[in-house]
C-alpha cells in the first residue's frame, strides 16, 4: 500500500496521541457546537467528529439528523480552527460532505464488512484527495480489513488510516465489543507506516472503561484514540452509556502515560538486549520441547493404528489437563492461559494423529 505519513496531513503535537473526538450523532445545532468547543478547549484534540447517517442495529431507533448535520460540524470545525470528520457509507453520503467542505472520512465497522459497498464509497472517492479512516469489519476478519484499505489506495486514497473498534460477538463480556488486540498489532506488523487509532468508546461500551482500553492502546503503540465526547451524554440519543463530557475527556487524556518508542539510554538499551537474547534462547528451547513431544505423539499415533485404538481417549486428556493444572498453578502460571495452550497443543497432536491414520488408509486403498 502507498501510505503517506500521518505527520503530513494531520498536524499534531510532538509525542502526543492523536485525539479524534465528538459526539457518536449530530443531535441539534446547539449539541454539535456546544461539545465541539468544549472539546477544542482542551487543546488535546486534533480532529472533530459527528455521525450524520447512523447505521442502526434495531430499526425504530434515531438514525441521524443526515444532511443538516454537516453544516453544523462544518462551522464548529470553522470555529475552533479544527479538521471535520463524519462516516459515510454510500456514494450519496460522500457528495453532500463533499459539498459541505467536511476535511476527512471515516467507513464504520458495518460498511467495512461488506466488499460492494466499499467498492462504491472507493469508486466515488477516485481523484479526490481526502483522508480517509476504516474502521475494523464488525467480525474479526484481518483480511476484511486489509482488503477495504486496499480497495480505498487502489483508487488513489494515500491518506489512510485504521480504526480498532473491537469486534462483535455472542458471548458476553466486559466489553461491548471484544478488543482482540493482536488484529491492530498484526495489521502494523504488516503495515509498518499504516496509522491505527484506538476507539476505546465503541470497544468499552460504557464510560468507565475508556481510560484502561486508552492507556492500552498507548501502550501497543497505538497512534492516536477517537473517543465519543456529547455535552450531556445522559441525554444522548445513540451510545449514550460510552459517551463522556468535554471536561471528563479531558481528565482522561491529561492522565494518559505516553511512553516513549524508542529507547535513548544506552544501558537501558544493552540491559533490554540482553534480556531479548535470553528470550530468544528461551523461545527456541520452547519450539524444540515442542518438536520432541509430536515425535513421541507420532510413534504414539502409529501404535493406536496398527492395534486399531481411536485417537481421543477422554480419561487420558482429562488427566493431562489436571495434572497440568495442578503443575500451573504450582509454578504460579494463569490457569486460563494453560488450559488455552494445552488445548492448542492437544488439537495439534489429534491433528498429527488424524494424519498417520488417513494416511496409512491411503496407502491401503490405492
Ligand atoms: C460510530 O463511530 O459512531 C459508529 C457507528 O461506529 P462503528 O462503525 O464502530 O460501530
Ligand atoms: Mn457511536
Amino acid at each position: 500500500m502507498n501510505i503517506e505519513p500521518i505527520k503530513d496531513w494531520l498536524p499534531v503535537a510532538k509525542k502526543k496521541p492523536i485525539v479524534v473526538s465528538g459526539p457518536c450523532s449530530a443531535e441539534s445545532r446547539e449539541q454539535v457546537i456546544e461539545t465541539c468547543l468544549a472539546i477544542a478547549a482542551t487543546e488535546k484534540v486534533s480532529v472533530l467528529r459527528a455521525g450524520i447517517w447512523k447505521p442502526r442495529t434495531r430499526p425504530n431507533s434515531f438514525e441521524g439528523v443526515g444532511e443538516v448535520g454537516l453544516k453544523w460540524l462544518k462551522e464548529a470545525s470553522e470555529m475552533t480552527g479544527l479538521p471535520s470528520v463524519v462516516e459515510v457509507a454510500n456514494r450519496q453520503h460522500i457528495e453532500l460532505a463533499l459539498d459541505q467542505g467536511i476535511d476527512m472520512f471515516w467507513i464504520g465497522a458495518r460498511t467495512t464488512v461488506n466488499p460492494f459497498s466499499v467498492q462504491e464509497i472507493a469508486d466515488a472517492l477516485h481523484g479526490v484527495d481526502i483522508p480517509v479512516f476504516v474502521k475494523n469489519p464488525i467480525n474479526p476478519d484481518l483480511q476484511l480489513w486489509i482488503g477495504a484499505l486496499e480497495r480505498l489506495n487502489n483508487a488513489g486514497i494515500t491518506k489512510i488510516a485504521a480504526i480498532h473498534r473491537g469486534f462483535s460477538g455472542f458471548d458476553q463480556t466486559v466489553y461491548r465489543n471484544a478488543p482482540k488486540w493482536n488484529f491492530p498489532i498484526e495489521l502494523k506488523r504488516q503495515f509498518p507506516t499504516l496509522p491505527v487509532i484506538c476507539d476505546p468508546s465503541h470497544i468499552g461500551g460504557n464510560r468507565e472503561l475508556l481510560s484502561i482500553i486508552s492507556q492500552k492502546a498507548l501502550d501497543l503503540d497505538m497512534d492516536g484514540l477517537m473517543i465519543e465526547c456529547h455535552i450531556s451524554p445522559d441525554e444522548a440519543l445513540s451510545d449514550s452509556k460510552q459517551q463522556i463530557t468535554p471536561f471528563r475527556l479531558n481528565e482522561i487524556l491529561s492522565d494518559l502515560i505516553v511512553r516513549d518508542k524508542t529507547i535513548k539510554n544506552v544501558k537501558l538499551k544493552t540491559k533490554l538486549e540482553k534480556l531479548r537474547l535470553e528470550i530468544d534462547a528461551i523461545d527456541q528451547e520452547i519450539l524444540e520441547m515442542l518438536t520432541a513431544r509430536f515425535r513421541v505423539i507420532n510413534e504414539i499415533g502409529e501404535e493406536k493404528r496398527i492395534n486399531a485404538i481411536t485417537i481421543l481417549q477422554v480419561e487420558r486428556w482429562n488427566q493431562i489437563l489436571s495434572t497440568r493444572n495442578d503443575l500451573a498453578e504450582k509454578l504460579g502460571l494463569g490457569k486460563e492461559f494453560v488450559s488455552t495452550l494445552l488445548e492448542t497443543i492437544h488439537k495439534e497432536s489429534i491433528a498429527i494423529q488424524t494424519g498417520i491414520m488417513n494416511e496409512k488408509k491411503v496407502e491401503t486403498t490405492s
